[in-house]
């Protein structure tokens, strides 16, 4: 069996880089399976070196997985991985979205000349993005955790509870229930301020008639969920329930063009038609979705100017929105995996327009 380092040097041929330094700690964790936040490695077809500093030596001998040898711990890691460097004229490749100027240039220094520096670009977040079926069971793990403390919530009732309390509380029960962390900071937002997709909740009372955006997802065992429903505080005044009907109709659509082989930007034009037929195309600027993984946005993106096609074991959100400014907001979201013969939805919450006192 090969491992993710293995499938990581077969992609360096391509990249016609002799090895890699991986420095994103979430890439560090992927390959190597050590958690904390500071360590980095180095990756070639005979070479699988892992440095971290002195406070994490004990974790990393747990975690570590055994085909990596440890060096240091030392003061300046980047020397001891210089000194792991096989001899010869070697092609280095280093993740340039994760390496400061700064860094760059201290590695320059401790480099001899015969290592060339090459700037890489998404390697091992293309290894990401096809989930293995652990890791698939993982997210589906974290999906039934922020669902079962959604529910938990809302069972509170909404109607004069406020945003920042529903939102501390899901936190918290997401936590209680045994989630690492949050994926990210939930979002409660009421009435008008749903128009905004990424609304930080407000001390703000929630009043009856008005529609409630919530975008909550839980991280467990390192791995992510990310889910959204908007439901109906006591009743739905205005045209509420119209543009959550549209809104929903766009999100099946959306998960319906889901499948291995499906162009990510094709996906997004699926369920932006829905939206764009009715007249809102302009009030939904963001894209359809984002994959799901070990951080909570990641690849594949659908998306208007996507490059990516699906595959199976892609974990993608389906999230199509309405926002009329100064009105009201609409987003539904599902993670949904692709599979060899379409699609399952990770997320279990109802979809329709729920009515909650
Ligand atoms: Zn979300
Ligand atoms: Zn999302």
């Amino acid at each position: 069996m090969s491992t993710r380092a293995d499938r990581l040097v077969e992609l360096l041929a391509g990249a016609a880089a002799d090895a890699i330094l991986v420095t994103n700690p979430v890439n560090v964790r992927y390959l190597t399976g050590f958690t904390g936040s500071s360590a980095i490695a180095l990756i070639g077809p005979d070479m699988r070196v892992f440095a971290t500093d002195f406070r994490y030596v004990e974790q990393a001998a747990k975690e570590l997985d055994a085909s990596f040898d440890r060096v240091g711990p030392s003061q300046d890691r980047l020397e001891a991985i210089a000194d792991a460097l096989p001899a010869g004229d070697t092609r280095l490749g280093f993740e340039e979205a994760h390496l400061s100027v700064r860094e760059h240039a201290r590695l320059r220094e401790r480099l001899p000349d015969r290592i060339e520096l090459d700037g890489l670009h998404g390697l091992v977040e293309n290894l990401r993005a096809i989930k293995a079926p652990e890791e698939v069971a993982a997210i589906r793990a974290a999906a039934e955790l922020a669902d079962e403390a959604f529910a938990r919530i809302i069972s509170h009732g909404l109607v004069g509870h406020r945003e920042r309390e529903l939102a501390i509380a899901l936190e918290f029960e997401m936590r209680r229930l045994g989630a690492d962390r949050p994926s990210f900071e939930p979002i409660v937002a009421t009435g008008p301020h749903g128009a905004l997709p990424h609304a930080r909740p407000r001390d703000v009372e929630i009043t009856s008639g008005e529609l409630v955006v919530i975008d909550w997802g839980a991280q467990l065992g390192g791995y992510c969920s990310d889910c959204t429903r908007t439901l109906a505080a006591g009743s739905v005044n205005g045209h509420g329930a119209e543009i959550h009907q549209l809104v929903l109709d766009a999100q099946i659509k959306g998960v319906q063009a889901i499948a291995a082989g499906a162009a990510g930007r094709e996906v997004d034009a699926v369920a932006r038609h829905v939206i764009d037929s009715r007249g809102h195309g302009e009030r939904f600027g963001h894209g359809l979705g984002h994959g799901v993984g070990l951080e909570v946005h990641e690849d594949p993106r659908l998306a208007q100017r996507s490059d990516a096609v699906l595959e199976p074991g892609n974990v993608v959100t389906v999230e199509p929105g309405v926002y009329l400014p100064g009105e009201l907001g609409v987003r539904i979201e599902d993670l949904v995996v692709v599979t060899g013969s379409g699609r399952e939805i990770l997320s279990g919450l109802a979809k329709e327009l729920t009515v909650i006192d």
